[in-house]
């Protein structure tokens, strides 16, 4: 199952890893970090693709996304 790690205290809430979502699965939590901003989580961890699109879409470059498998090496960057 692929992985997704927010950096959380890069993360400014602008939801644009949530828009780029195609399963639709990053929100943002209630709790707020350390610049006060609510940020990214995984709301449903199994239903998630490997797409890379939530950390390609980032701003801030604060999630990163792990997928064992060849198949996605084409997006390794
Ligand atoms: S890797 Fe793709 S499916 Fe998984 S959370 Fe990011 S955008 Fe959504
Ligand atoms: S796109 Fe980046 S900065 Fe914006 S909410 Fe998502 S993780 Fe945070």
């Amino acid at each position: 199952m692929p992985k997704i790690e927010v950096m959380v205290e890069r993360c400014k809430g602008c939801e644009r890893c949530n828009d780029a979502c195609p399963q639709r699965i990053v929100q943002m939590s209630p709790k707020l970090n350390a610049k006060g901003y609510n940020f990214a989580v995984l709301a449903d961890p199994p239903r998630c693709i490997g797409c890379r699109m939530c950390a390609i879409s980032c701003p801030d470059s604060a999630i990163e996304v792990f997928v064992e498998g060849a198949q996605y090496e084409f997006f390794a960057y």
